[in-house]
């Protein structure tokens, strides 16, 4: 019988994803490919209402198509003041075609004017994890902060340039990559994904969220 894979597929197309993420699982265990080594792979929809659908339909379909374990994330920014948009939205917030500027200049200026509370975000991430047909678990991480009165910084991509975090007065994208990771929604989130893996790598055992 063959040896198992140690591969752990990351079910992301989104390069500025995938550099995040593999910078976080590094010490899993698992050998991190990005799911564009495995040509002809899926491209799902995001058709789910909430994060953990839309990580669970890609991790899935991810894992089916390499035959390995796969993880995939689900992210977004959440504004209360905004019923809690864009959400699973956050990709295509301003239209189709938009690119990440559109977007937070749409945040702008729909918290035009708006104070305080109001202005309160956070970010979400959900990774699940599957193996070859398996559901093996998912995980959450939550960075809760506050959406600024313009566009600050370079780094990043997304909304980082309109969203600082608790407790720190810089935006995600004035940071370095290592200190967003250190509070970050997806940083939390793969921490615990990274617990959760040497945990099954261990013992085929995974907490479910
Ligand atoms: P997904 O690929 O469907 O998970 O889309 C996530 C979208 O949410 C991205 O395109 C960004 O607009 C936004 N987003 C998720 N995580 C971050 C982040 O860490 N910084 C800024 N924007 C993010």
């Amino acid at each position: 019988m063959a040896a198992p894979s140690k591969d752990l597929v990351v079910g992301s197309n989104n390069p500025d994803k995938l550099r995040e993420i593999a910078r976080m699982l590094k010490g899993c265990g698992f050998r991190v490919r990005p799911i564009g080594d495995f040509p002809g792979h899926p491209d799902p929809e995001e058709t789910g209402r909430t994060f953990l659908a839309n990580a669970k339909l890609k991790a899935r379909a991810f894992a089916r198509h390499t035959g390995r374990l796969a993880i995939s994330d689900d992210s977004g920014l959440m504004v209360p003041a905004l019923n809690g948009r864009p959400g699973v939205f956050s990709a295509r917030f301003a239209g189709p075609r938009c690119d990440y500027a559109d977007n937070c200049r749409k945040v702008l200026r729909l918290l035009k004017g708006k104070k305080g509370a109001s202005r309160r975000a956070t970010f979400v991430s959900v990774v699940a994890i599957y193996d070859g047909k398996k559901y093996v678990g998912a995980v959450r991480g939550e960075c809760p902060g506050r959406i600024t009165d313009s566009m600050r910084g370079k780094n990043g991509f997304g909304y980082d340039p309109v969203f600082v975090p608790a407790g720190l007065s810089k935006t995600f994208a004035e940071l370095s990559p290592a200190a967003k990771n250190r509070v970050s929604h997806r940083g939390r989130a793969l921490a615990a994904a990274k617990k959760a893996l040497v945990r099954y790598r261990a013992g085929g055992y995974c907490t479910r969220p």
